[in-house]
């Protein structure tokens, strides 16, 4: 964007003089304006933004709960699957989603000291935890399909790494390709409502997050 010499909005006039000191707010202001609020200029200053401004908090905070409320029902609805052609399911190709999760220490020096009780209170431990870095690595997934628009992830590998000079913990890395499905119905009524908007739903909330206005 050119330098502008007057604010797009309301016209007043953009560091023009000695004892002006209007400037354009931030374009992430600007964007969140034209977002939320009626007004559609390309940018805003200082002298014009006040009510904009407030507006858009107001709505923020409001929006802000339940945008992640959606996010979070949406998420556990993109299937992760190890399958490179789901039969019925036409879809196209986004690109390849990765995620790494290292699962606390003391992991392997608990298999090692646990083997003759494999079956007991250690390996259900160990199991739990690598549960966990499974889970947070689907929910990583996830969470990157739906952001580049995509609503699933096929062909899903995961590989498990020792890592930390004591071998003490466990990496777990995964990686998929995320794909967009022509028809969200082959996942059943609850998954094709609520992945319809998903999209829009991270691109609101990162809106807000370049706000900084909710936290
Ligand atoms: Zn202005």
């Amino acid at each position: 964007m050119e330098t502008l010499t007057h604010c797009p909005n309301c016209r007043s006039s953009l560091n023009g003089g000695f004892f002006s000191s209007n400037t354009l707010m931030s374009e992430e202001m600007s964007k969140a304006i034209n977002y939320f609020t009626e007004n559609k200029a390309e940018a805003h200053c200082r002298n014009c933004s006040d009510k904009l401004v407030e507006e858009v908090k107001q709505i923020g905070n409001f929006r802000f709960p339940q945008l992640q409320a959606d996010l979070a029902a949406a998420l556990p609805l993109i299937p992760v699957i190890s399958l490179q052609q789901p039969q019925g399911w036409n879809y196209t190709i986004i690109g390849m989603v990765t995620a790494q999760t290292v699962t606390g220490t003391g992991v392997l020096t608990e298999i090692a000291s646990g083997w003759s009780d494999l079956l007991g209170a250690t390996s259900a431990r160990m199991g739990s935890k690598l549960k966990q870095g499974e889970n947070d690595c689907f929910n990583q997934l996830r969470y990157q399909a739906a952001t580049l628009g995509a609503n699933a992830v096929i062909g899903t590998d995961i590989d498990y790494a020792e890592v930390g000079t004591m071998k003490g913990m466990l990496m777990v890395c995964m990686a998929g390709t995320a794909v967009r499905l022509q028809d969200l119905s082959v996942l059943g009524t609850t998954a094709c409502h609520k992945l319809k908007n998903l999209k829009e739903v991270i691109a609101e909330l990162d809106i807000l997050r370049g706000l900084n206005l909710v936290e």
